[in-house]
Formats: structure tokens, sequence, C-alpha cells
């Protein structure tokens, strides 16, 4: 049977590394064989561990790229349950679908996490096709930090720089669509 792939993606600050997080101890809890994944590029906190911002983590393969992956794990349904992917917005998208086709074909399931859009409002690539591929999604959402109500986007607070920058609290925050501007 094909491994089923659920994808949860929200703006930043939403909970979507916790939500991971809760996903992989339950898999623990149940004896699962896992791979938890997240692309070198993030090291805001540390470079082996998905960490929530409020200081949940677990140890994690910093990926510089699949072929990398692939050296380091065998994805075969007797060696692995589950894989987790963090961050899944800075993964290359061609390489991500393939790859996570072949071990949902290997019958082993997957999770994923990350940013839907960027602080432009533009769709992140990957995390774009992954949703496309889904059996489940969950899309989860912050609190506006200006006026509270429910925020579907990410505001960035300065202006300029590339849109890979990755940062904390100091460059970005939920905002609702009132309260938000690309930039
Ligand atoms: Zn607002």
């Amino acid at each position: 049977m094909r491994g089923k792939l659920e994808t949860i993606v929200g703006a930043m600050f939403a909970g979507k590394t916790s939500e991971l997080l809760k996903r992989i101890l339950w898999a623990k809890h149940q004896d699962k064989k896992i791979i938890v994944m997240k692309p070198n590029i993030d090291n805001r906190y540390s470079n082996q561990k998905i960490i929530t911002h409020n200081d949940l983590s677990h140890d994690c393969y910093p990926m510089i790229n699949w072929k990398t992956a692939l050296e380091e794990f065998e994805f075969k349904k007797n060696k692995v349950d589950v894989v987790f992917l963090d961050e899944i917005q800075f993964m290359d998208t061609k390489d991500t679908i393939t790859n996570v086709e072949n071990i949902l074909n290997q019958g082993i399931d997957v999770v994923c996490a990350g940013l839907d859009q960027d602080s432009r409002g533009k769709p992140w690539e990957t995390s774009s096709m992954l949703l496309g591929l889904s059996d489940k999604i969950l899309k989860i959402y912050g609190f506006c930090n200006v006026c509270g109500i429910e925020a579907t986007k990410t505001f960035r607070k300065t202006e300029g720089g590339e849109r890979t920058k990755v940062g904390a609290s100091n460059i970005y925050e939920p905002r609702c669509l009132k309260h938000w501007e690309p930039r």
C-alpha cells in the first residue's frame, strides 16, 4: 500500500513545527521507525534539531540536498515507517516531489511542514507542489501582531532583502489581511 502524505502549512509563527513535533512524538510512542530532516539552509537556532518558537525540539538530519540524504538513509519500508520534513519551502522543488513520491511508493508515510507563502504573498513552489500531492492537508493560523485576529500572512518588518531570508521575530511577524502588505 502506498504511504500517506500529510502537509502542514501556514504563515510564520502559526505553530507548524509544533504540529510536526506532535506527530513525531506520537510516531515514536507507537514505536515507529522515523527519519526527521530539514534543509541545511535554516540554521536559526541549531542545524541538528528542529526547534519550535517556544523551544521544544527534536533531533534532525540537516539536509544539504536529496542526493546526500539518499546516501545517508535507505528509504525502504523495513527500515523506516514515517519520514518527517520541516521547512519544505527551502527544498528543491523537482527533487523533493520525485523523492517524496518514491518514498510514498515504498509504503512509507511522509509528513511535511512549511510556509505556503512568502512575505510577498507568493506561493512557495515546493510547498504548493506537495500540497497538490497530499492526501491530507492542515492549514494553521497565527494571530495578527497588530489586532490579534486570525493571521494568514507573514509580514516582513524590514524592506528589501532576498526571498529566502530566514529569520525569527526580528524580521517577520504574523498579520491579518487588513494589516499586511507584500514586502
Ligand atoms: Zn490585524
